[in-house]
């Protein structure tokens, strides 16, 4: 039987409620397509990888001596942006998303070892996709997530070392929001018949913060939203896209090691 009290409580706990903006406890969907592996694109249901702390934030990576810088803390020469120049802020040694668009390389890269090191806002701001997202594209369409993961419920596709809406990461990496982190990223470019079929898949190994989070994983496609990937045939080089998902992302230190993946052939 509701008493008086009680009524009055639930109308009160009713009216707090009813002003506390809404989270959806799973984030994501359960009217996507099915991947290969059984789970929906994005899918509310599928487990979230454990958070494995991966230690304090590390100073700047030198680069080996056969790497190409593509941003050294100073200037954005290596990229352009959605009308000619990149116009992202730099400031501290670092370039900032900045809702200028997304940039690219000028310079184009196939099978390719790339390094990046970024920072999502702190304190931060939104909630699940909304909150620090970016990401890394090879050939302008193959996405590593970048994302504020850190206590950030959001579909297991869609978190940082996520490879977009195919595979979640094996393990949650993250650090807090405003602490360098790394991506020690291994592309292997996708190879095409002549007729445009598929001879290889991408294949993708990404390292987090010194975590392997992806071991080798085959892609199915380009990045897609809510849909299923299907490759598109293209040329063995392309530029490397960070995005502007309209949250001010920091990136430090990048360089890349373009991979000579063929060996000499032994003499006859
Ligand atoms: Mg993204």
């Amino acid at each position: 039987m509701l008493t008086p009290s009680l009524i009055g409580a639930t109308t009160l706990l009713c009216a707090i409620t009813a002003f506390l903006p809404y989270q959806d406890p799973q984030p994501g969907y359960r009217d996507t397509p099915r991947l290969p592996d059984g789970w929906r694109v994005h899918d509310s249901d599928r487990p979230r990888p454990a958070a494995v702390d991966p230690g304090p934030e590390t100073p700047p990576k030198a680069a080996p001596a056969d790497a190409t810088a593509l941003f050294d803390g100073k200037s954005l020469a290596a990229w352009r942006g959605r009308d000619g120049d990149a116009k992202w802020d730099i400031a501290d040694g670092a370039m900032q998303v900045n809702r200028t668009g997304d940039i690219e390389t000028k310079a184009e890269f196939g099978d390719c070892q790339l390094h990046v090191e970024w920072a999502t806002p702190n304190p931060p701001k939104g909630e699940s996709q909304n909150r620090g997202n970016s990401g890394v594209f090879f050939f302008g369409r193959y996405e590593v997530q970048v994302l504020d993961s850190f206590a950030n419920p959001t579909y297991a596709d869609g978190q940082a070392g996520a490879l977009y809406g195919q595979k979640p990461p094996l393990v949650n990496a993250c650090r807090a929001p405003g602490q360098w982190q790394t991506y020690d990223i291994f592309f292997r470019a996708p190879r095409f018949h002549t007729d445009g079929t598929v001879l290889a898949p991408a294949r993708v190994t990404v390292v987090h913060n010194g975590i392997v989070v992806q071991l080798d994983e085959a892609l199915l496609g380009p990045t897609s939203h809510r849909g299923l990937a299907k490759y598109v045939t293209h040329g063995a080089k392309g530029p490397i896209r960070l995005q502007d998902h309209g949250d001010p992302v920091r990136f430090r230190n990048i360089w890349v090691r373009e991979l000579q993946l063929e060996r000499p052939a032994a003499p006859k």
